[in-house]
């Protein structure tokens, strides 16, 4: 997350690397959609998800593996004869944030606007961190958000991004909690990787504290947002096999904060998780291993899945 890291631009996020990406993916989603169409027909009774009449967010297809699914509702989940979907999770909403757009680099100015966060005025959007060899907590959170929508929906859950490749930058925190208030989300999750200093590491997960300011009110989603949490600690400790944070929380694993619009503005259970110390050695082997983001994926699904199932 690193909020206090002035903004470095990595040379190989340039606008035409993303403009490129961008240029991909329509033809994908295009195609999708048609097959979709072709599939279900004029006369479908499915009726529209969540996702269609949410402005602001966003659909899915830059994983390349949901494209077939432009309308929000699951690839991967087995379905009942009457298209809905299947599983532990189906009619759960779960939306996912991912940490920081890639494209915040080269949008210094529109990302340092200041957004109300209820206690006071902040920055719409900070680039995040990256480790010491330029792997970037943007590329991090996309790469793990996606692993985990994956999972979320092969269980059966509606799953929906603040962003997901469709736009140069931000979203600003406050509309990446407004997303998740507008879908009525039975849960969200923030995916950061921290950058703080050598020799600290572990993850820890970020409650909101109550607010009540401006025009923030979580008073409702302040014990939820723990429950969440604490569970997600547990699962992501033993998908991944980390420690709790050695540097944060007391070896609890959680941290409690109400300096994070995205928290303070939420109206439905939110916690952010940071998944280790990009700027130790250690943890940011870790990070840069896909094999263990799966295991991180994993983790976040696991947390989440037991906080829905009660
Ligand atoms: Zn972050």
């Amino acid at each position: 997350m690193s909020y206090d890291e002035p903004p470095t631009a990595p040379r190989r996020l340039a606008r035409s690397n993303l403009a490129i990406a961008a240029a991909a993916l329509v033809p994908t989603a295009l195609a999708g959609w048609l097959v979709w169409e072709a599939m279900s027909g004029p006369a479908s009774s499915a009726p529209p998800p969540k996702a269609v009449a949410l402005p602001g967010a966003t659909t899915p297809g830059g994983d390349g593996k949901s494209a077939a699914t432009p309308d929000g509702r699951p690839s991967s989940a087995p379905a009942s004869a009457s298209g809905a979907p299947r599983g532990p999770l189906a009619g759960k909403v779960i939306v996912i944030d991912p940490g920081h757009n890639p494209g915040n680099f080269s949008h210094s100015r529109e990302i340092n606007k200041q957004v109300d966060i209820g206690t006071n005025r902040k920055e719409c959007d900070t680039t995040g961190t990256s480790t010491n060899a330029g792997y970037t907590e943007a590329e991090f959170t996309r790469d793990v958000s996606q692993r985990l929508r994956t999972l979320l929906r092969g269980r059966g859950a509606t799953v929906e991004f603040t962003w997901d490749g469709d736009r140069a930058w931000g979203p600003c925190v406050d509309e990446r909690a407004r997303i998740g208030n507008k879908a009525k989300a039975d849960a969200v999750v923030s995916v950061h990787a921290d950058g703080s200093a050598r020799g600290n590491r572990g993850f820890h997960v970020i409650l909101p504290a109550l607010v009540k300011a401006g025009g923030a009110d979580n008073s409702a989603i302040v014990g939820p947002s723990r429950a969440l949490g604490e569970r997600l600690v547990d699962r992501f400790a033993r998908a991944t096999g980390s420690a709790r944070s050695n540097y944060v929380g007391d070896g609890t694993g959680l941290d409690v904060r109400k300096d994070l619009g995205g928290l303070n503005l939420s109206t439905v259970p939110k916690v952010f998780i940071e998944c280790g110390n990009m700027r130790d050695s250690g943890d940011a082997a870790l990070l840069t291993n896909p094999a263990w983001r799966q295991k991180a994926a994993q983790g976040i699904a696991d947390g989440i899945g037991t906080f829905l199932k009660g």
